[in-house]
């Protein structure tokens, strides 16, 4: 390095000052010239702050630095910090001491500062991404060309981890590749948002929302892509519960809605069987109930044929269980017991071919809400079957009393018996001096002589039969589909059986009987119930005037009475006056 001194010239203001302050101006940097003692002798512009410093000695580790040089007569160099008012100032310094062994040497310092500044915001913002992508629940990743993995941020994705997934193809993980063209793994275009399911390592499909970023290389050709994907499943799955949620709710209103729509508590079953039979898509519903009798019973059917053995199953199974699966046979029953207030009082079940699949957790969650429903419904229809009961029975021989004997039992009787062409015959019993057994032995016992006569006439009667207490002493039984004759003897037979009775009599001179008046019914006639009841009425108060304790056939009816009788209104005799 040659030594030179330069003077300013006053018009050209001076770029560095000092004895051999000329070579240093060449320097981008803060340059100094020191001599012994490391004394500044020149220094270029940039040097001037550096050499008031270090004239101050507030830079130590400069002075350190040079008197090292002078010392060893090589180049030292080393790092410096200046504490700035805006943070910081970092200097790499070299000192170069002069050739020959003179006790001079120059100073050469680079701010390092900005460059560190750089480095140090690159750092952190690559920092910044790296946490981001950690901790992000959604992947990231990256394929090459190929269309292979080559990053996938460090949590991995889809149950894989990441190094599973870098090196294979991304299209292995798509479900259905053949529905892109290309796969958004190798979008050659920016992608946003895209809906695509793919295969998790369970085997699960996974919805994932994807976008994309192509890249390319410096000549603009495409080299891969890199984007985020985001996990729906998880939502996916929520929102489908929160829809199923919604859809129970709205079968069971509607289920809800045709029960209640329904007046008649015995409908209100088949509304219930069949809007929850169509609700939960069964080929057949059967709801049961416990009757007044005790006993379980079908209350309501819905579609087709029951699967074998259903009833068994169901009276096997009116626990408390709670909703259960059976298979019977190739079908899969779904089975639920009906309750109220903690006791069961019957069951819904619903079944359908198992080749579809049998019932998952919707179907029992449902039934088991309609379970709940129709506890109540069946509730209200076996007190409502109790009602009914005690409005159309006696109730102290349980035998129908005589509004449902002759307003509802015969009518109805009589027209399937019309219908059919069917003979029949009608018994009126009267008891013969019943009036003395009370008056004798007291009211008790003349209870007791009414039942006795009730269990003789259950006895002599066929399971088609009807028996019914008209009032008082007075009984009734109609005698369907029966031969003329055979009627007859049946009437001899319970006037026989009725000496029985005899023990019951206040005195032996009063005995107790029966008298029984006969009309046989004629289908030919198209004579009228009104008629034949009429017929048998007489029959008997006949064989009373004619000394009790016997039976009569009441004269056919004849042509001429084949018509109502103008303003009789009533269906049934009027009672006798007691
Ligand atoms: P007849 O031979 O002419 O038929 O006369 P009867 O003694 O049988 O007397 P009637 O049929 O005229 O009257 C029936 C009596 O039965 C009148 C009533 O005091 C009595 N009675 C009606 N209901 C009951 C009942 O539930 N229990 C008892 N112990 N007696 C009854
Ligand atoms: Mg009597």
């Amino acid at each position: 390095m040659a030594k030179k001194t330069v003077s300013g010239q006053p018009s050209d203001p001076p770029l560095a000052e000092g004895a051999g302050a000329r070579e240093l101006e060449g320097y981008p940097g803060a340059s100094l010239r020191v001599g012994p003692g490391g004394k500044v002798m020149a220094a270029n512009a940039k040097g001037f702050g550096l050499q008031a410093l270090l004239e101050r000695e507030s830079v130590p580790d400069l002075g350190l630095l040079i008197a090292r040089a002078l010392r060893e007569g090589s180049i030292a160099a080393g790092l410096i910090t200046l504490q700035g008012t805006q943070g910081d100032v970092v200097l790499e310094v070299a000192v170069v001491p002069e050739a020959e062994g003179k006790p001079e040497a120059v100073v050469l310092a680079r701010d390092l500062t900005m460059e560190r500044n750089l480095r140090s915001a690159l750092v952190e913002s690559r920092q910044r991404y790296k946490d981001l992508v950690e901790i992000s629940s959604d992947f990231s990743w990256e394929t090459d060309e190929a269309g292979r993995f080559a990053f996938v941020s460090p949590k991995g994705a889809l149950g894989y981890r990441a190094d599973e997934l870098v090196g294979r193809a991304a299209a292995d993980f798509v479900t259905n590749p053949e529905d892109f063209s290309p796969i958004p793994f190798m979008s050659p275009r920016e992608l946003d948002n895209i809906e695509i399911y793919v295969r998790r390592k369970d085997g699960a499909a996974a919805c994932v929302l994807l976008s994309v970023r192509p890249m390319s290389d410096a000549n603009g050709v495409w080299r891969g892509a890199r984007g985020v994907c985001r996990d729906l499943t998880e939502e996916r799955e929520r929102e489908s519960v929160l829809a199923r949620v919604r859809q129970r709710e709205q079968l069971l209103g509607y289920i809800v809605g045709n029960i209640r729509d329904e007046v008649d508590p015995s409908n209100m079953l088949t509304a219930a069987a069949t809007a929850t039979g169509r609700a939960l898509g069964a080929t057949g519903s059967r709801i049961y109930r416990r009757g007044s009798d005790k006993r379980i019973k079908i209350g309501a059917y819905y579609g087709g044929e029951a699967p074998d053995g259903l009833d068994e199953v169901v009276a096997a199974h009116v626990g408390d269980q709670g909703v259960e699966t059976i298979k019977l046979g190739d079908v899969s029953v779904l089975i639920a017991p009906t309750l109220y207030r903690g006791e069961v009082n019957g069951a819904v079940t619903m079944w359908r071919p198992a080749e579809r699949g049998g019932w998952d957790d919707d179907h029992r969650l449902l039934l088991n809400d309609v379970a709940n429903q129709l506890g109540i419904a069946n509730e209200q229809i076996t007190n409502h079957e109790r009602v009914v009961m005690l409005a159309l029975t006696d109730g102290m021989t349980g035998l129908l009393n005589r509004r449902a004997f002759f307003e509802e039992e015969l009518p109805r009787r009589f027209t399937r018996l019309q219908r059919n062409k069917q003979p029949a015959a009608m018994f009126y019993i009267d008891m013969d001096n019943f009036k003395k057994v009370n008056d004798v032995h007291g009211h008790q016992k003349g209870d007791e002589a009414i039942m006795a006569l009730r269990d003789l006439m259950r006895e002599y009667s066929r399971p088609g039969d009807e028996i019914a207490r008209l009032g008082g002493d007075e009984f009734a039984m109609w005698l369907d589909n029966i031969a003329p004759e055979v009627a007859v003897k049946r009437a001899e037979t319970l006037i026989k059986a009725s000496e029985r009775l005899r023990k019951f009599s206040g005195m032996p001179e009063y005995p107790l009987g029966i008298s029984l008046g006969v009309a046989l019914y004629d289908p030919a006639t198209g004579e009228p119930l009104e008629h034949l009841l009429a017929r048998s009425d007489e029959a008997m108060y006949a064989i009373k005037r004619a000394g009790k304790g016997g039976y009569r056939v009441a004269p056919p009816a004849k042509p001429a009475d084949m018509t109502t009788p103008s303003g009789t209104s009533e269906a049934a005799p009027e009672p006798k006056p007691h």
